[in-house]
């Protein structure tokens, strides 16, 4: 944390209650342009609109109050809110990068980052070397004189590996690169990887932010210098910053963020107590797991983890992943996490079900996200799944 208390932060900070009738809750200052009562207040718009209420495609008040505490929990100088993760991921990248340049990426990055690093940087002379980037020396071989950004993500949200910030940090500036991490597992209250080293982090503010599974956004923060130079270039070319209504709803999800992590992290930790019991459950990957082949690196730069882990079912066919997940009640299937409600998604889904081979145990994963309901709601709910299944329970 920052000098400032969480709790200060989360309550106070930014707001300014006698500039709209001492109201608690902050308005959502729905507008999309600002007035000025003299040519030369304009003027002083124009020439700095990154410190200015001008038009809301830049800045917007109710964006400004969740940008202040978005900053601060990072412990960084700035931060711009985008209208989703995906945005927060393109405008933190692009502004860095020119024709001819390389970037160094952890392999199987979020999606969507993907995606720009092979179908559209290509496109303008910009390569990415994918890496496994749990060892510092394999980030070392992968630099080459044009290397000018490190892409992290720690832990991966699929494959739960992680990188070691400080000295990917370090390594990034000997030679002048700039390090960019999603921190969308752990959100600052779990790691600041800016106290680290790390230049920007960012999050899918859809998760943990938001909390309640009604809005998509991100977040990326850093030094101011970095934040006014994709303020003035991606970020107001693509028009992809937050609206007011969703800096409310975000501001919202952030008053309780603390308690919804440490109630969702409480019941992680209890799940996996009693799915290391279960005969038909096997490989449990969670990075604070005691047999995650990183756990020292994981208790060393996070500060707990929560909610998001990976594990396989004992079955011999598609058929019985399928009715396990089917016959699930409390556990829906769908996309995303971080939310109040527990989710889980089957690897079976992202293929065909012919090329289902029970003996390859990735076949028979299912990330699954424990939310706010109880653990022994969880718990029965996964055992009569299971005994539809016709898993190994009695
Ligand atoms: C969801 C997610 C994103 C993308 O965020 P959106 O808000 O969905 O655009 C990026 N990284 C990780 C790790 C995510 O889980």
């Amino acid at each position: 944390m920052s000098d400032l208390d969480l709790s200060y932060i989360l309550n106070q900070l930014g707001e300014q209650h006698e500039e709209y009738f001492n109201a608690v809750s902050p308005p959502i200052v729905q507008t999309s342009n600002f007035l000025f009562d003299t040519v030369d207040d304009l003027r002083q718009a124009f020439a700095a609109e990154y410190d200015a209420f001008l038009y809301s495609r830049g800045n917007n008040p109710t964006v400004e109050i969740l940008k202040q505490k978005l900053a601060a929990l990072d412990g960084a100088e700035d931060a711009l809110v985008f209208n989703s993760g995906a945005s927060a991921i393109f405008c933190s990248v692009l502004p860095f990068v020119k024709s001819g340049d390389h970037i160094v990426s952890v392999k199987a990055p979020y999606t969507w980052a993907q995606r720009l690093f092979e179908v559209i940087l290509p496109r303008f002379g910009v390569t990415t070397t994918y890496i496994d980037g749990t060892a510092i020396e394999h980030w070392q071989a992968a630099t080459q004189a044009n290397t000018v950004l490190y892409y992290l993500e720690s832990p991966n949200s699929w494959t739960y590996e992680l990188q070691d910030l400080s000295a990917v940090a370090a390594l990034a500036k000997q030679h002048n690169i700039v390090t960019v991490i999603d921190n969308s597992y752990c959100t600052p209250l779990y790691q600041q990887p800016i106290k680290h080293g790390i230049d920007l982090v960012l999050q899918s503010a859809t998760k943990f932010i938001g909390g309640h599974s009604d809005v998509v956004a991100g977040v990326v923060s850093g030094s101011k210098a970095h934040m006014s130079k994709i303020f003035y270039s991606e970020y107001m070319t693509t028009g992809a910053g937050a609206t007011p209504f969703h800096a409310w709803l975000l501001l919202r999800g952030l008053r309780t963020l603390p308690i919804r992590l440490e109630r969702v992290t409480r019941t992680t930790h209890a799940m996996i107590a009693w799915l290391k019991l279960q005969p038909w459950v096997s490989n449990i990957i969670y990075p604070l797991d005691a047999q995650h082949p990183q756990y020292a690196l994981a208790k060393s730069q996070m500060k707990d983890a929560g909610g998001l882990l990976t594990f396989a079912l004992e079955v011999k066919t598609v058929q019985q992943m399928e009715s396990f997940c089917n016959a699930l009640k409390r556990f829906r299937m769908a996309v995303s996490w971080g939310g109040h409600e527990s989710l889980i998604i089957p690897k079976c889904a992202g293929m065909p079900a012919e090329d289902f081979d029970a003996s390859n145990a990735t076949h028979r994963q299912v990330r699954v996200y424990f939310g706010l309901e109880d653990a022994e709601v969880l718990q029965h709910d996964l055992l009569q799944a299971g005994k539809q299944a016709g898993l190994n329970i009695h």
